[in-house]
């Protein structure tokens, strides 16, 4: 159910009602929009919060019939946006995410992250925990590659974003890490999804490898209904029959979870396609499907990379992706970080 306040409802008709359905033993969510508060109550039913119709303040009581209920436009009608750092995800700004897959070591880590700042992306990603098909490649640096990933952010500034794999490592990471990020193989892992729901830092939830999009969604209400609002969606590829690309690319996914949701949506090209052959096209695509960012791979060094070479950018080709998305970026309404002089 939801309760809608009305517009001109004091801070004290607020605290009234909320103290009302405290008492009804409810644990109500306000979200305080750009008109108007909307609390959310999960747990009630229609027939228990008929006497708050006639509360002052109260504008409208109704359930909230979709199966999503945070993550939905019902309970929050104004887009999310996350701030990180100096700047916001799901505004105006479009917002690029970049690095290596894995954090292998401070040189590779640290050249990645002066080439990412250089072209004007702003956030570096870099995996510290790796999840791996095989158990035989390579896992990760594991705490090692967090603290990498930290020093990185002390040199150029950038904020960080690394994966989560397990709910026992998310206090560890997110004290390195300035957005945690739930992976593909990870999306419907619960207990990590709680865990890092009871966090109060950015949370970047990617599709899973054979999910639907209203399975996503259901998992952000995990993140969402645990009390952690700073969520986004990842759209990355889904496995479909078509064996030229290592996933196929659903860039409707973002047209649609925008009709649904209020949460910013970020494409991950690199992993959708898996080929650098086709990682700028879908760059430039995701910029004008009205995504609110993209995370892409680069490395130093490809050919060497310790995981998902063949889909990871070089420094020049990472340069020159950044350069054709401002014209695109433009085109759509949205404005990127200048790039600093080099
Ligand atoms: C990654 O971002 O390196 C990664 C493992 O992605 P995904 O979870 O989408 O496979
Ligand atoms: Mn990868």
């Amino acid at each position: 159910m939801i309760v809608v306040m009305k517009e001109n409802a004091t801070m004290a008709e607020l605290g009234q009602v909320l103290k009302a359905l405290e008492d009804k033993g409810f644990q109500p969510r306000p979200n305080h929009g750009a008109q108007r508060t909307v609390i959310g109550i999960m747990e009630a039913g229609e027939g228990d919060l008929l006497e708050l119709a006639n509360m002052a303040g109260v504008e409208q009581i109704s359930p909230l019939s979709s199966k999503f209920k945070m993550v939905s436009k019902d309970f929050k009608s104004d887009p999310t946006v996350v701030s990180v750092a100096d700047f916001k995800i799901g505004g105006s700004e479009f917002v690029v995410m970049a690095g290596p897959c894995g954090v292998e070591s401070t040189e590779q880590l640290l050249s990645t992250a002066r080439q990412v700042k250089a072209c004007g992306g702003r956030i570096l990603r870099g995996g510290a925990y790796k999840p791996r098909t095989s158990p035989y490649s390579f896992q990760g640096l594991r705490e090692e590659g967090l603290k990498i990933l930290a020093q990185a952010r002390n040199e150029t500034g950038l904020p960080v974003i690394t994966e989560i794999i397990s709910p026992e490592l998310v206090p560890l990471v997110a004290r390195y890490s300035d957005i945690l990020q739930i992976g593909s193989r990870n999306m419907q892992n619960y207990a990590l999804l709680e865990a890092v729901g009871k966090e109060r830092k950015p949370v970047m939830l990617k599709r899973g490898l054979m999910s639907t999009i209203e399975e996503m969604l259901l998992a952000a209400e995990y993140l969402m209904s645990g009390g952690n609002t700073q969520v986004m969606l990842c759209e990355r590829g889904i496995r479909t029959f078509e064996k030229a690309t290592r996933n196929t690319l659903d860039l409707s996914a973002v047209s649609v979870i925008k009709s649904m949701s209020h949460l910013p949506v970020i494409v991950d090209p690199s992993h959708a396609v898996g080929h650098v052959d086709y990682v700028a096209d879908m760059c430039r695509a995701s910029v004008a499907s009205g995504a609110d960012g993209i995370i892409i791979e680069t490395h130093p060094n490809p050919a060497e990379a310790l995981s998902d070479g063949p889909q990871s950018l070089t420094f020049s080709a990472f340069d020159e992706l950044m350069i054709s998305l401002r014209p695109v970026a433009q085109a759509m309404g949205r404005n990127m970080v200048e790039r600093p002089e080099k």
